[in-house]
């Protein structure tokens, strides 16, 4: 596969993640490591401690299974079936599948569908590529009008004997938002069940860090600075056990007139969200409701994200970063988070 601009970009955050983390002791080096491309993006693990010869290999044919059942570029996959035979006849999907888009219509719901798994013509409309630097049109107002009002995951019927149908041919499914978080959990739940007690699973900035570093303290995350080409971090985030998956409207983008369209749609507006968030990081005990809530609230902007959080009976912390490089932490997280960048200022909000 081709290696693109993004690609090298995360194979830098990559290096200097494994940096941060690794560099501090020499104890703390991975036993194993392998780094490849999938769901469209590089992914990065590192299993410490014991080595088990077979766990990195089942962890990468389960992300491939995964791909190939979820993605709705492979015309094979559960999730095109779907979408071939929408407004028709209910498609019978694996069990993973299923659940998955159970999680997606739930995290569609708690989030007012800001997340909505039903975003795929529009997905398709937009074509956001990954090294696409400009363009001399956008689509038309009619033509996302059109789509935009159509987008609706309550069009999704989740039926007996894991059938699923679409209710009209208007909507298409893409699970890009949240399927590298649940791919992350099913790499942690296979490396955690071999028995190795600390690893980082990457997927392409969806990350599951597995316990605490082989040396007792806990993963320094680099949180990246959104405004920094070269993939270089604003800050550090401590933590153990937990996944860290951030949305930004640096990962995929183009630029007409100066202005930038990137890769997470407005279901309301048809057009890339235009909140004043550049990037939004979800810390929270799995990566698949990480995943939905960090696109989510990057729409939403701070003040409707916070506000849900508040609500949420899952423990979910929050790093939010503006275009005016403004910091908004929310509360369980704000020992665990150093600024080492002057450009960029936490704000007190309560
Ligand atoms: P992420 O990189 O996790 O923020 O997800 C962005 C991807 O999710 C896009 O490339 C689309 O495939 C999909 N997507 C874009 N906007 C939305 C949305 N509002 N709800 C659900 N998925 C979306
Ligand atoms: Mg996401």
């Amino acid at each position: 596969m081709k290696t693109s601009k993004k690609g090298i970009l995360l194979l830098i955050i990559v290096i200097l993640l494994t940096q941060i983390t690794g560099c501090q002791n020499n104890k703390s080096e991975p036993v194993e490591s392998k780094t490849d491309f999938l769901m469209n993006t590089i992914s990065k693990i590192d299993l410490y401690g014991n080595k088990n010869k077979d766990t990195m290999k089942k962890v990468y044919s389960r992300l491939y299974e995964i791909e190939n059942r979820m993605s709705k570029t492979i015309s094979i996959s559960d999730i095109s079936k779907v979408n071939e035979l929408a407004g028709k006849e209910p498609v019978k999907v694996n069990p993973d599948t299923y659940e998955v888009l159970k999680e997606a219509i739930e995290l569609a719901e708690l989030t007012n569908g800001a997340f909505d798994p039903t975003i795929g013509k529009l997905v398709s409309l937009w074509d956001i590529k990954e090294n696409e630097k400009e363009r001399d049109t956008i689509p038309s107002e009619e033509e996302i009008e059109s789509l935009r009002s159509k987008v609706d995951y309550k069009k999704i019927e989740l039926l007996p004997g894991y059938q699923v149908r679409l209710k009209s041919d208007d909507v298409e499914l893409d699970l890009g938002g949240i399927v590298k978080g649940y791919g992350a959990d099913e790499a942690r739940d296979i490396i955690l069940k071999d028995g190795i007690e600390s690893a980082i699973v990457d997927l392409g900035g969806d990350l599951n860090l597995i316990g605490e570093k082989p040396d007792g303290s806990p993963w320094r995350i680099g949180i990246q600075n959104p405004t920094s080409e070269t993939g270089s971090h604003m800050g550090i985030l401590s933590v153990k056990n937990s996944s860290v998956v951030t949305s930004g409207n640096y990962e995929r983008y183009f630029e007409k007139d100066g202005k930038r369209y990137h890769h997470i749609i407005d279901p309301s507006t048809g057009y890339p969200a235009e909140s004043n968030l550049a990037s939004v990081t979800i810390i929270s005990e799995d990566s698949i409701i990480g995943d939905a809530y960090a696109t989510a609230f990057y729409i939403l902007g701070v003040e409707e994200s916070l506000k849900i959080i508040d609500k949420l009976d899952k423990n979910v912390e929050a790093i939010f970063i503006t275009k005016d490089n403004e910091v908004y932490l929310t509360d369980g997280i704000k020992d665990s988070f150093t600024i080492e960048n002057e450009e960029f200022k936490l704000i007190d909000w309560k």
